[in-house]
């Protein structure tokens, strides 16, 4: 392991290059959204000069990184994660202070953050993720010889990462999507999220401070400030970038999908962006744990001030006495909660204002005052609509970030099926039943399957895994591009193309497709997954 010698002193500064560089737009500063008092250093947004600096040097990087080897590219995603594993304390502390997250949480993020590199560099070392398959000539078949043919991923270029609000550290600087594009080989220009400047420059010096360690090109990485649109709209319009991974608002990740899509040449975007998280909870399961589930989805729906994108948003429970008993037990729970501050003033403005234009349509069953608190902080409200309305109006439907559940109340399985049809696109959707329900409820599975991303029995869709096998993404409005995960390691797909080599000589094919198989890879030789070398023709 490289020696560490990261230190970290903020200077309220884009960093290019691995130079830290004092942009010329508007200042603006971090604020404790508990207090509301501004945080020291002010930053000051990139330029348009800074930003073609950052993507001048990253695409010279690519031509350097891209080729870099799967051993080379671990050991530069293991130094990020021990560089961000060596100043945990004070980046828990800015971050606490930025964001008004508590320290257990944030303690668990970085903890994510860091085992989410790691287990990246585990599989770029490893190396078979390349998907490289091999058709080895025939140059004998009849009717027509067949070329040799071979095909692995290739990374992209460079990619933009915008950050998300409500993960300061998983889903920001060094969150997943840059964790995945540096994976693939991409170097990363990170638009910085403005609600947490200061922990996004932390971990912003660590990683320039890995990339020099390591001796990368310097453009491997940047990191741009500015508060407002400006410099995030510059950044996906510039020719040099050509991938895009976004998490945040359904407008923010609209407008960036749709400047990416009318450049010159388009790219592909990643855009997480907005899902309800559907609950159903089925006969038995209502029957035998109405209190439990209840006590597990109001710890689910107000976990992080209700700011996860996979919060449960809809409940769908029959019209009957036993789901009254779980609404019961839920205003309870409501009712002795609390306001609690929430990342930013805007967020808050923006849930009170969701709350109240949806009070026409829906019936408040739980809602406590906010009577002394800040202008940040919000409280738990609990909402009802009987089905038959949300399918007259199927905006209720629509996402609002904080912490609120609306209970769907259905007459009849059919209205029951013809709601769940009627959804949009989902991240998740959970199933609350025993196993004679799921077989009673299999349409149900089947509309949810073409629904989401992922599916939960008997659990809760905050908190999500990352490993191999997870799936966070869905339909839009869940996601820009349903094939794709932007959590676990099948997300680093998104920043890699195929690209074939057809009759090359061995000595000018790639180590992951020479006929020996230096790497000791898996690869698919004429259809046959094997890690032995390719004979060669008799
Ligand atoms: P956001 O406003 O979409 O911002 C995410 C990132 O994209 C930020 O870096 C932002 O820049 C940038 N951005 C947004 N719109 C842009 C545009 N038109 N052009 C260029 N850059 C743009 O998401 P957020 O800050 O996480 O949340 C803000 C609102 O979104 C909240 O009111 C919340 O209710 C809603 N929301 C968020 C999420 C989530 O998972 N984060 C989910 C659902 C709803 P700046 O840093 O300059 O703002």
């Amino acid at each position: 392991m490289l020696e560490q010698k990261t230190e970290i002193t903020l200077r309220g500064t884009s960093i290019i290059g691995g130079e830290s560089r004092t942009g010329t737009g508007a200042a603006f500063h971090g604020i404790d959204p508990a207090t509301g008092a501004p945080l020291e250093p002010a930053y000051h947004g990139a330029s348009l000069e800074d930003l073609n600096l950052a993507a001048n040097l990253a695409e010279e990087a690519f031509a350097i990184f891209g080729r870099l080897g799967g051993r080379e590219r671990a050991r530069f995603l293991r130094r990020v994660a021990d560089g961000i594993e060596a100043i945990v304390p004070e980046l828990v502390e800015r971050a606490n202070r930025e964001t008004a997250l508590p320290g257990a949480r944030l303690m668990g993020e970085s903890a994510r953050t860091i085992n989410q590199l790691r287990l990246f560099a585990q599989v770029v070392e490893e190396g078979s993720w390349v998907n490289a398959r091999i058709d080895p000539a025939q140059p004998d078949r009849k009717p027509a010889p067949r070329s040799d043919i071979r095909s692995m991923l290739r990374p992209l270029g460079p990619v933009a990462v915008f950050g998300a609000s409500n993960f300061p550290l998983a889903f920001s600087v060094a969150g997943g999507d840059t964790a995945a594009a540096f994976t693939a080989g991409c170097p990363v220009i990170v638009k910085g999220h403005h609600a947490h400047p200061g922990t996004s420059e932390m971990v912003g010096q660590v990683i320039a401070q890995s990339v020099k360690e390591c001796g990368l090109p310097p453009g491997v990485f940047a990191l741009l400030f500015g508060a407002g649109s400006e410099i995030g709209a510059a950044l996906v319009d510039h020719p040099k970038v050509k991938a895009v991974g976004f998490t945040g608002s359904l407008a923010g990740g609209k407008a960036l999908m749709q400047r990416a899509a009318a450049r010159p040449e388009p790219i592909p975007c990643f855009m997480e962006m907005s899902s309800v998280n559907p609950v159903f909870v089925l006969p038995e399961a209502l029957s035998t744990r109405a209190a439990q589930i209840a006590t597990g989805l109001f710890g689910s729906f107000t976990l992080g001030v209700g700011q996860f994108c996979t919060k449960p948003g809809l409940v769908f429970l029959p019209r009957n006495a036993e789901a009254d008993a779980l609404v019961a037990e839920l205003k309870t729970q409501v009712e002795k909660a609390g306001p609690s501050p929430m990342l930013t003033e805007g967020i808050a403005k923006s849930y009170r204002t969701a709350i109240d234009a949806r009070q026409f349509s829906v019936e408040t069953v739980a809602q406590t005052g906010e009577d002394g608190a800040g202008s940040t902080y919000a409280a738990p409200v609990l909402m009802e609509v009987a089905a038959k309305d949300l399918l007259r109006e199927p905006e209720l439907a629509t996402e609002i970030f904080g912490p609120t559940s609306l209970m769907i109340r259905y007459e009849s399985r059919e209205e029951l099926l013809r709601v769940a049809r009627s959804l949009e696109g989902q991240l998740t959707a959970t199933l609350h039943g025993s196993e004679a329900d799921l077989a009673e409820f299999a349409d149900l599975v089947a509309i949810l399957e073409g629904k989401a991303g992922r599916l939960i029995v008997n659990g809760f869709p905050t908190g999500v895994e990352v490993c191999h096998a997870m799936v966070h993404g869905g339909p839009y409005p869940a996601t820009s591009d349903s094939r794709a995960t932007s959590v676990g390691t099948y997300s680093i797909y998104r920043f890699a193309r195929p690209v074939c080599f057809q009759d090359f000589p061995q000595a000018a094919l790639p180590e992951e497709l020479k006929s020996g198989n230096p790497l000791g890879i898996w690869r698919l030789v004429d259809g046959q997954f094997t890690r032995e070398a390719v004979l060669p023709p008799v």
